[in-house]
């Protein structure tokens, strides 16, 4: 089957572009050209992925992307942002979407990183069973969700890959790149200061201290470690 995208996006040139691309990619392309009717064909979560543009008519691809994983729904964003817009994209990926494209930006740089999102959110859970605890915190692989002390935790795809890869190599000291081509899938080396952003995230949501966390811990000079205790 193909996989299903969402293109939300409102400048007919580049959705019409992209639209043909991506068909010829061989993914099967739905498009949305405001906010609204993005967020409500997003919320029937039967796409693969989303390409979500940040400026939009009557909704911004942020108000749309938070109020997805408000609603549970996890499927992976990729944000199109305004030009060297810093801000955008850190705002981008701190309400969930899990990776973002500055326009103007070149289609087969969109190809790949679709095609990094589509793989890694595809990971099957072979090495693991469907459910990890620590502290007050249970992961339910299978349902792809989190809880602390029975309540949801809200997780970006991104978050929740990370937070998989992590477990899967308890008690090993994994450094940023490993972390950039395992869960964000890039062969080259972006910023790798997406890998602290989102670890900033991690401790966040799950550490009973995120100043001082004991599960997700740095190792100067070397990277990341998770451990139960
Ligand atoms: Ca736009």
């Amino acid at each position: 089957m193909k996989p299903q995208v969402l293109l939300v996006e409102d400048e007919p040139g580049i959705q019409m572009i992209l639209a043909d691309r991506l068909d010829l990619e061989g993914y099967e392309v739905d498009t949305a050209e405001d906010g609204d009717i993005g967020l409500q064909k997003a919320l029937n979560g039967k796409y693969d992925l989303i390409i979500l543009d940040v400026m939009l008519p009557k909704k911004s691809g942020f108000e749309v992307c938070r109020t997805m994983r408000q609603n549970n729904i996890m499927t992976p964003v990729l944000m199109l942002t305004a030009r060297g817009n810093v801000v955008d994209k850190v705002t981008g990926l701190q309400i969930g979407a899990d990776d973002y494209l500055t326009k103007p930006f070149d289609t087969m740089e969109l190809v790949a990183r679709l095609q990094a999102l589509l793989r890694r959110s595809q990971i099957p859970g072979a090495r693991l069973s469907d459910t990890y605890e620590f502290a007050d915190v249970k992961v339910d692989f299978k349902r792809s969700e989190v809880t602390r002390a029975g309540a949801v935790v809200p997780m970006s795809a991104r978050e929740f890959q990370l937070l998989r890869y992590l477990i899967e190599h308890r008690d090993e000291t994994i450094s940023r790149e490993e972390l950039l081509k395992e869960v964000w899938g890039y062969e080259a080396t972006p910023e790798t200061r997406t890998v602290d952003v989102h670890m900033a995230w991690l401790r966040q949501k799950l550490e009973e201290n995120q100043k001082f966390p004991k599960h997700f811990v740095t190792v100067r000079g070397m990277g990341y470690r998770f451990s139960e205790v």
